[in-house]
């Protein structure tokens, strides 16, 4: 019996495939390679190149691999590109998604493990943020992930397969092994933007608004270490095997939100350097605040955080950074 990762070759998903494997697993791949690389993925799972759409090659997969399981990360992730291009987020993510399930149902697949997104909760009523909170997105990111949450809750009441969707919080950080990390040229997310400047990749940090209601008037999230959230799904994983009359929906953050302000004074600190921060204005589509009530995963999920600091974060993701640097080097 395996257990197939869709965007195993990106960020998160190469995690969760060393969590697997590590834990035992079997894995079998499908990615695109549009924005993951075919390195990223460990040796000993199979890696099948094609799009989670192709539901030819995807049933042949699950067929071939005896797959039970899919743990579905492939998908479009920067919320500014999905306010000036919602259809591809709306393809990529919703469409492409609703193929995967049909592959999943078609070929009986048991256990769907999704991964969403905090975006899915908009400008929450109230920090932290709850499970049971109104989820309005404010932008197509969120929307475009919230269409698949009501497809799979749809799709489980109507088949036998039941879910986790995992709605995360900003994921960060590295493999501590040094197997992975967040190797996306021109990624847009902070603490990859500071670890790029302080290896000399960028110049400076744009600090997007320092007008919003929070403690020092820019963004505050809750940064969780992507080793955590890699073995989150594992945890998830054994859960919707064991009992799979059960679905889950549970936020995965640590719980506790820094600000972009505080995340810089991190890198600095960790560096030992002072990097140039620029003000500018508000990104489109940004909430001012978004930190995860966590007491569901806590309570659901054989799981406890390991790395929950954001000196040890930023340490991770700087030590992946000065790698990445090292093979430009090289190259
Ligand atoms: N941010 C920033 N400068 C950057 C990238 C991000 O000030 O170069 C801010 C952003 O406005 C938000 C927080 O950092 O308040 C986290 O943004 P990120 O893009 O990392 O993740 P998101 O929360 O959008 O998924």
């Amino acid at each position: 019996m395996a257990v197939m990762v869709t965007g195993g070759a990106g960020y998160i998903g190469s995690h969760a495939v060393l969590a697997l494997l590590d834990a035992g697993h079997e894995v079998v791949v499908i990615d695109n390679l549009v924005t993951g690389f075919a390195w990223a993925v460990d040796p000993r799972a199979t890696l099948v190149q094609c799009d989670v759409a192709d539901e030819g090659r995807v049933r042949a997969a699950i067929r071939g691999h005896h797959v039970d399981a899919i743990l579905h990360f492939a998908g479009s992730v920067v919320v500014p590109e999905s306010v000036s291009d919602p259809l591809k987020y709306y393809r990529n993510n919703t469409v492409a998604s609703r193929a995967l399930l049909e592959s999943a149902v078609c070929e009986g697949v048991r256990h769907f493990i999704f991964s969403s997104t905090a975006a899915t909760y908009g400008t929450p009523e109230r920090v932290p943020v709850a499970e049971g909170d109104p989820t309005v997105p404010i932008n197509p990111y969120g929307m475009s992930k919230l269409m698949t949450e009501a497809m799979l809750r749809d799709v489980a009441a109507a088949h036998p397969i039941n879910y986790a969707v995992l709605r995360y919080f900003n994921v960060a950080g590295a493999d501590p092994q040094g197997r992975s990390g967040q190797s996306t040229a021109g990624a847009t997310h902070l603490i990859k933007v500071a670890v790029e400047a302080a290896t000399g990749r960028r110049s400076h940090v744009s600090i997007f608004g320092t007008d919003f209601p929070t403690r020092d008037g820019t963004g505050v999230r809750d940064y969780i270490h992507v080793h955590d959230l890699a073995k989150a799904h594992v945890a998830a994983l054994d859960l919707l095997r064991a009992d799979p009359s059960l679905n889950h929906t549970l936020n995965a953050g640590y719980g506790r939100g820094f600000s972009v302000a505080e995340v810089l004074d991190a890198v600095d600190r960790v560096t030992n350097m002072t990097i140039e921060r620029r003000l500018e204005g508000r990104r489109a589509g940004d909430p001012a605040e978004l930190v995860a009530d966590n007491r569901a995963i806590l309570a659901t999920l054989d799981w406890r955080p390991e790395r929950d600091d954001l000196d040890l974060i930023v340490r991770d993701a700087l030590a992946w950074e000065r790698r990445l640097a090292e093979r430009d080097a090289e190259d």
